[in-house]
């Protein structure tokens, strides 16, 4: 894919305008922001400590002496306050904005400083506002899609990479390590999560990170991995047959890739994100395995490996153009083995994009 229209900045401006238009509709004159991936989000800032207090007309960056330079940098669109204790700052901010009602992130806050936060702000009333960006965070911009582009890209070029690593008589850990080191040299910034290699009855674990174990012939390897690449995150799996796996071993692989196929139909703007799932869920069921596939199908990735929207059977929300999101169906027998295949998609008008883009043939190594 081509370059043109590249978006080389964040629009921290326009999540701001989209954040501080949600406020009123939460009752809340303001609201601090403490998750961090929350704060890269709103203001740019790659490092790992600070806070924002947003109100409808303005907003504050609080940060300690480790990050100012790094925040004279990388910040716009806020007032950077310097703090010794961050508490202390958000207190004098809040009273000098004569914020009522503050807005707080439930979901990141832990209760310990939650009370912290209670006693300090005595008189101001605290309100949690778990979804608020969450929900923004989902429909990714055009500068967000790039990026998870590109991170998909790098991660990709793993994948083709990893056919020469799972071999038999390999390791599943020493796999990981070889494939891991490949991808930090092409640039990745980090892996998104333990890497899982699972093998033979291994595989049965929908989360089993690689092992002292190693891979034999007649097996299926679970591979499931995602880089982190400027801060934004991939994450694809692809099973691979080792010599000859037995027709069951190989029925099972053949209903998840249809069962995916079916999901992936399903995606586009306005469609409900549990219908992804029970497409999926629906072929795995009339092939027997219903009891085996025990998780969702998906889930959105950006900043974080997992956010906002779920596509499980109990999901809520509906799929809007922008968001990107996992399509994973898997069939785990105990005592036998299984096989998971997880593909991106960027959800586009009419359909969606395929982010991810190894084959998806039933491979034999
Ligand atoms: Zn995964
Ligand atoms: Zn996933």
């Amino acid at each position: 894919m081509s370059d043109k229209g590249r978006v080389e900045s964040p629009d921290t401006g326009g999540r701001l305008r989209r954040l501080r238009s949600l406020l009123e509709g939460h009752r809340i004159d303001a609201v601090l922001v403490t998750d961090i991936k929350n704060i890269r989000y709103l203001a740019g800032f790659t490092g790992s400590s600070a806070y924002l207090v947003v109100t409808v007309d303005t907003g504050y960056f609080i940060t300690d002496s480790r990050y100012a330079g790094q925040a004279a940098l990388e910040v716009k669109g806020f007032r950077i306050r310097q703090c010794r204790k961050a508490l202390d700052l958000i207190k004098e901010i809040v009273a000098s904005l004569k914020v009522k009602r503050l807005g707080f992130e439930s979901n990141n806050l832990n209760y310990a400083a939650y009370l912290k936060v209670r006693k300090a702000l005595k008189g101001v009333r605290l309100k949690p506002t778990p979804g608020l960006l969450t929900g923004l965070r989902a429909g990714k911009d055009r500068f967000e899609a790039q990026r998870i582009r590109d991170s998909a890209r790098l991660l990709d070029s793993g994948y083709e990479k990893a056919e020469e690593f799972l071999r038999p008589g390999v390791a599943e850990k020493t796999a990981a390590l070889e494939i891991e080191t490949f991808l930090k040299r092409a640039g990745a910034d980090a892996m998104a999560f333990d890497t899982i290699v699972a093998s033979g009855l291994r595989s049965a674990l929908p989360h089993g990170k690689a092992s002292d174990k190693k891979i034999r012939k007649g097996e299926l390897v679970v591979l499931d991995m995602g880089v982190c690449l400027n801060g934004y995150n991939s994450d694809e799996t692809r099973t691979f047959g080792v010599g000859r796996p037995s027709l069951k071993l190989r029925e099972i692989y053949d209903v998840v890739r249809g069962a995916q196929e079916l999901a992936i139909e399903k995606v586009r703007p306005g469609v409900a994100a549990k219908e992804v799932d029970s497409a999926a869920r629906a072929r795995i069921e009339k092939k027997g395995y219903g009891g085996f596939f025990g998780h969702g199908t998906g889930h959105g990735v950006g900043l974080d490996v997992h956010e906002a929207p779920t596509i499980g059977p109990a999901s809520r929300e509906t799929l809007e153009e922008g968001m990107v999101i996992t399509v994973e169906p898997g069939i785990y027998v105990p005592g036998l083995g299984g096989a998971r295949i997880e593909d991106m998609a960027l959800v586009v008008r009419g359909g969606c994009e395929i982010l991810t883009r190894t084959p998806k043939d039933f491979l034999c190594l």
